[in-house]
């Protein structure tokens, strides 16, 4: 077993802790209005290779493996989490086309993703259907070389200004479940489409919201994948992005937790450091090896995933445990700054309220505890 990372790992990761602390994390606190995330850091994201990284070089990718494009997660997330939430979007986006879409839509798609110039959202939820995502009922009916889509997502990522969208859509019955689903890649500058932006507790510049769907034609070459396989193909197998969005939270704690360390071994109190009493101590203690925990759990799913492994369970535990434990740890952080925590000023709320929308986002804890059961006990753990 070898827990240490390569020589062009520990590169990418103290380019990019530099890159966030000292380009990011001063402008984090700006980007807590209702105000889309700006263009040129996504524009910059994407020449740093850092959209869909793990896509080939021939599409616009970096060949990166899946533990590199964790750590890029984590040390992004450190200094803006929305920036992080972007990285996130466009790796699942993009590989799914790459790893579903025929040679045109990889040629076609896949260089716009990585350099930032299409801004993907992911477009499943709608105001009927949210865990039980396999029944989703917008229609997508097929008209010669078109289908026409009608219907409304919601709570979509990125809504409000999104350039394209990977929507699930029903092409088949209702009773068939996931297996009448399919996906479209839409331009979502097209004729049909209007949005809404939700006034959200975080994740603020990423303009949350609603996407309706007005007899929206789109080609059926921008079909990914067969008919009816949206989700049992296409959405199946791309259990990492949870181990991406774990990573992202934790990485949001990790910087929490060093900023408090620092805070209470400066902070005089009772003729002292803070930092010399075991109620302040013991959290900090206790949250430092938790994040690991979590931290070793989310890079050995991302480890399987290149090798080849299965690793839903796994990704789907890194999803229960990554956000749950760092918004404890970033309200334990809060609390340890008194009075001080509690004012926007601090960094601490703005994290805190970020991950908490992803404690919910790609699935609740409940979801991904089903999905654990499922691969603990089998069949029989299924509900329906
Ligand atoms: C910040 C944020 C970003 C999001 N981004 C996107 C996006 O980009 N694209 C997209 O398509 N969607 C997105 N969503 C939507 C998200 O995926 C859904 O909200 C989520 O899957 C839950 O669905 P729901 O809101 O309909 O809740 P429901 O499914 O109605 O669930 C309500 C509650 O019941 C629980 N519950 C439901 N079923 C079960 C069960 N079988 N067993 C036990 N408990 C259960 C849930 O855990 C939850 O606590 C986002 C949501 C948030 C908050």
């Amino acid at each position: 077993m070898d827990f240490s990372l390569n020589s062009d790992q520990q590169m990418l990761q103290s380019t990019l802790s530099e890159f966030a602390r000292r380009e990011l994390a001063p402008s984090y606190g700006k980007r807590d209005a209702e105000v889309d995330l700006p263009r040129d850091l996504i524009l910059q994201l994407g020449q740093m290779g850092l959209l869909a990284p793990t896509v080939g070089q021939a599409v616009g990718g970096q060949d990166l493996d899946h533990v590199s494009l964790g750590i890029a997660h984590e040390e992004i997330a450190r200094g803006d989490f929305n920036a992080a939430y972007v990285m996130m979007l466009a790796a699942l986006a993009g590989t799914i086309v790459a790893e579903h879409g025929d040679d045109r839509q990889r040629a076609a798609f896949l260089p716009e993703i990585c350099a930032g110039r299409a801004l993907p959202g992911l477009a499943v939820t709608e105001p009927g259907r949210g865990s039980d995502a396999a029944h989703v009922t917008m229609s997508a009916r097929r008209e010669g070389d078109e289908y026409i889509l009608n219907g409304e997502k919601t709570s979509i990522s990125f809504a409000s200004f999104a350039d394209t969208a990977l929507v699930m859509a029903r092409t088949g019955a209702v009773e068939a479940g996931a297996r009448g689903v399919s996906a479209f890649y839409v331009d979502l500058h097209c004729a049909g489409v209007s949005r809404t932006r939700f006034a959200d507790l975080g994740t603020r510049a990423v303009g949350r919201g609603q996407l309706f769907f007005d007899s929206v034609r789109v080609p059926a070459a921008n079909r990914i994948g067969p008919e009816g396989g949206g989700f049992a193909e296409v959405m199946q197998g791309f259990d990492f992005s949870r181990a991406l969005i774990a990573l992202m939270c934790i990485g949001a704690a990790e910087q929490s937790l060093e900023e408090t360390c620092q805070y209470v071994s400066e902070r005089q109190a009772f003729g002292g450091s803070l930092a010399r009493f075991e109620g302040v101590s013991f959290p900090l203690a206790e949250a430092s090896v938790r994040l690991r925990a979590a931290r070793l759990l989310c890079y050995e799913s991302l480890w399987r995933k290149d090798q080849g492994l299965p690793h839903t369970a796994e990704a789907a535990g890194c999803k229960w445990l990554g956000p749950e434990l760092a918004v404890e740890v970033l309200h334990q952080c809060l609390l340890l700054h008194g009075h001080l925590g509690f004012s926007r000023d601090l960094p601490h709320q703005q994290r805190m309220r970020d991950v908490i929308g992803l404690e919910i986002g790609d699935g609740t804890a409940q979801i991904m505890k089903l999905v654990v059961a499922r691969g603990l006990l089998g069949a029989v753990s299924r509900p329906y």
